[in-house]
């Protein structure tokens, strides 16, 4: 039986679809202005796990996630510039430019995580014409109303659960300490669906209220109704989510439809370094491009897959190596099993393995704990390397551990499993590329281009676009 820590509850709880054999799972997707970083891929992992678990358990799973490409604003608040245009004019360019640049940037990092591509993946700009509906059906149901200035804005006291996911009550905001209202906003708690356009914004389109873009939180509720329907199953997100993203959109979405909203609220806990929270202003903020020179993706995976999703991740390279050897014994012993048990039948009679086997899905099915489940593929490393030494192996036994090596680790767990000889060959090869690239640099182009040709020669092309490392 499988097990939810649900947000609203603030309890596990076991998990029932509204569907049988369906979940409608949506999380939501980056606001694509920057490189993805290394809380993208703790919580893009975190729900590949789910979404994989959930398949495993027999589960059709519709997993929706959109991309951010308008309306999010710096400091996720209702002030301030657009995120993805401010990025424009740093590097000089179109706001779309930069949110189709980042998008791919950002699912080539995800596929190097070995992350499955969601079923549909929905852009905010998209979507313009049903978040207008939307927003017209909450300014007619006196959920919103129009300002002088042309924004609209949600009306926080007229929903009366509005707090239940974060658990902060607004009224005890409200008295006590009064927040001066600086802008057109009835009350300072009440956040934007529409936004009025200043003459220079470029991403904007004509609205019943003038001409602007939608706030940040109604996209989801917008796009997450179109293609999950009114109430869904899990709604999943980073902690940092919950509050406002999280507890607007409810709002939104029970005040438009009058049904409840999600099912089970699933957030991922966050990254810090060396113990320290990770942002940009603290200088430790690591770029997920720039991690992959250093670091395998692979790894990274495994490392994060190491902790709890509702435990924050510490990056610390000392674990990181020492993830890194336990990560290459399982490699090794895998492809150690593989040699000796071609055509070998698979009997699953053994005890001890049987029970790695139930104890890693018990693991899985409490709220997929996968720091607990790799234990387990810890103790079938063993067992597997005790009876490799055997001079009588038993090749039958060694067949079942492969088959729960392959079933845990690589399918629920996604993790690729690479022969170290494979992954010496291609050590070998980023060195000569490194070495051309060099060559390059120095204008030496009669030895690079003969390293090209002898490549070519070989079979791999080699592409002196950007980085040279392309193959
Ligand atoms: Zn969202």
């Amino acid at each position: 039986m499988l097990k939810v820590y649900n947000t609203l509850t603030r309890k596990k709880e076991e998990f029932k679809s509204i569907n049988e054999k369906k979940v409608g799972l949506y999380v939501c997707g980056p606001t694509v202005y920057g490189y993805p970083h290394l809380g993208h891929a703790k919580s893009y992992i975190s729900f590949d796990i789910i979404h994989r678990y959930l398949k495993y358990l027999g589960y059709c799973v519709k997993y929706v996630q959109n991309i951010t490409d308008v309306g999010h604003l710096v400091g996720d608040v209702d002030e301030g510039e657009d995120k993805i245009e401010r990025q424009a004019k740093i590097e000089q360019t179109d706001p779309v430019a930069i949110a189709y640049n980042y998008e791919n940037i950002y699912f080539e990092c995800m596929d190097k995580l070995n992350i499955e591509r969601p079923t549909i993946s929905c852009r905010a700009t998209g979507h313009i014409l049903e978040i207008i509906e939307a927003i017209k059906m909450l300014i007619e149901k006196d959920y919103a109303y129009v300002t002088n200035e042309g924004n609209v804005y949600f009306r926080v006291k007229k929903y009366k659960n509005y707090g239940q996911l974060s658990r902060r009550n607004i009224e005890e905001n409200l008295s006590g300490e009064r927040i001066e209202i600086k802008n057109d906003k009835e009350n300072p708690d009440d956040f934007a669906l529409w936004k009025h356009a200043e003459k220079n914004h470029i991403m904007k389109w004509p609205s019943p209220w003038g001409i602007g873009y939608p706030g940040w939180h109604i996209e989801c509720s917008v796009m997450s109704k179109k293609y999950l329907g009114e109430t869904f199953d899990i709604h999943g997100g980073g902690m940092d989510n919950i509050f406002p993203h999280h507890e607007c959109e409810i709002a939104q979405s029970e005040s438009l439809n009058g049904k409840s909203f999600v099912n089970y609220f699933v957030h991922n806990n966050l990254v810090t370094v060396n113990g320290q929270k990770m942002g940009k202003s603290l200088g430790n903020f690591i770029t997920l491009p720039d991690l992959f020179k250093e670091y395998s993706p692979k790894v990274i995976r495994f490392y994060i897959l190491l902790t709890h999703y509702r435990r924050p991740t510490d990056f610390d390279k000392e674990k990181l190596n020492e993830a890194i050897k336990n990560y290459e014994k399982i490699e090794k012993t895998y492809y150690k099993i593989k040699k000796v048990t071609v055509g070998v039948e698979n009997k699953n009679k053994y005890d001890d393995v049987k029970n790695l086997k139930n104890q890693f899905i018990e693991a899985m099915n409490d709220d997929f704990n996968t720091a607990l489940a790799i234990s387990y593929i810890y103790e079938a490393i063993k067992l597997a390397n005790s009876e490799l030494n055997n001079s009588e192996k038993d090749i039958y036994k060694l067949k079942y551990l492969e088959s729960f090596i392959e079933e845990s680790a690589i399918n629920i767990l996604g993790l690729e499993l690479e022969e170290q000889e494979n992954k010496k060959d291609e050590e070998l090869l980023n060195f000569i590329l490194d070495l051309r690239s060099e060559l390059r640099n120095n204008k030496n182009y009669e030895l690079s281009d003969k390293i090209r040709d002898e490549l070519t020669k070989l079979g791999y092309e080699v592409n002196d676009r950007k980085t040279d490392k392309n193959l």
